[in-house]
């Protein structure tokens, strides 16, 4: 089913994965969408060599969780380290594997790899070609509700975002954030300026501070001044941060629950246990099957 569909029906819960580098840890990773799928999500993603990690499973575990019959499929995309014959047999791929959903991104140029003069510049060069090529799939996009870092201005950021919706985009997911206020203020700017399309807000339960310090660094997300003070308290204690972030994250959801959004993104980071102290948190659990917000 695609994935729009089923915003336009309720508001969604997901959870986004990241596959192992290596073959042999691929049960562990089964096992902990095994686990988190009691918490019926509508759909679950799986990322695209972010990070560095590795780009070839993606295909292979959206196709096994796409068999597993219990949630909606989404495979992350990205096109910087590819060409357009590339992407269209990637592409090709997914469709025999009954893959129904597709975030377009652009990704960033991994460390080892060298980029080619044909090989795609940006998400709307792969919106593109999934538009013109395949009527199959349902197409989400990212956004940044801080912009993104190589944006010169908010200006340029929003008309990129909504070149996106432009080309095909059935909804956008954005960056982690941690102030709701970058949020609502860039959806009122996306909206003033003609986006029209579901805006999921992407949630990071933190579970280490070492390790929130290094993914916002990356992705250019800030901590507020007050978290970040108490992130500093528990920075050799992950238990404790964890803790932290279970509480954060619920507050932060529960705000933006006040304020009318079309579902939650879940950066589950592989774990278990944060989300699902959230969801418990929000009164949503094994034994409730339907999450209405
Ligand atoms: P783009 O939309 O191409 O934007 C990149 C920059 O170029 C921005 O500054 C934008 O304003 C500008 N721009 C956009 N379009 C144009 C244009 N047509 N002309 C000129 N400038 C333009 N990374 C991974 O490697 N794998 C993943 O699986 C992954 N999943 C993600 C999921 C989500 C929900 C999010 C929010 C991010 C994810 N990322 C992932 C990270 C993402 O790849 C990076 O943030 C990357 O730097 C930008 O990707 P994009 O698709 O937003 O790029």
């Amino acid at each position: 089913m695609k994935i729009i569909d089923i915003l336009n029906s309720k508001k969604t819960i997901s959870f986004e994965f990241f596959p192992p580098k290596r073959d042999s840890d691929l049960p562990r990773l089964y096992e902990t969408v095994d686990r988190l799928s009691t918490y019926n999500p509508d759909f679950v993603s799986f990322t695209y060599g972010a990070g560095g990690n590795t780009r070839q499973l993606t295909t292979q575990v959206s196709k096994e969780a796409k068999l597993s019959d219990k949630f909606e499929v989404m495979s992350h995309l990205t096109c910087i380290a590819h060409n357009k014959t590339e992407i269209i047999n990637i592409l090709k791929n997914l469709t025999l594997s009954n893959i129904e959903n597709i975030i377009a991104l652009r990704g960033d140029t991994p460390k080892d790899m060298t980029i080619s003069k044909d090989n795609l510049k940006h998400a709307t060069d792969l919106i593109e070609i999934i538009k013109s090529n395949f009527s199959n799939f349902c197409i989400a996009g990212a956004c940044y509700p801080e912009f993104h870092p190589e944006s010169n201005n908010s200006v340029d950021d929003i008309k990129f975002t909504k070149l996106k919706q432009d080309k095909g985009v059935d909804f956008l997911i954005t960056q982690l954030f941690f102030d709701n206020k970058d949020f609502l203020s860039f959806k009122e700017k996306a909206i003033k300026n003609g986006i029209t399309i579901p805006i999921i807000p992407g949630i990071l339960p933190i579970t280490s501070t070492k390790q929130i310090r290094r993914f916002t660094k990356l992705c250019g997300s800030k901590i507020p001044l007050k978290l970040n003070e108490k992130l500093e308290n528990s920075i050799n204690n992950d238990k404790e941060t964890t803790k932290l972030g279970i509480e954060y994250a619920t507050n932060q959801i529960l705000e933006l629950i006040d304020n009318d959004i079309p579902g939650i993104h879940f950066y589950s980071l592989n774990k278990t246990s944060s989300v699902g102290h959230v969801l418990n948190n929000l009164g949503i659990s094994n034994q409730t099957p339907e999450y209405i917000i």
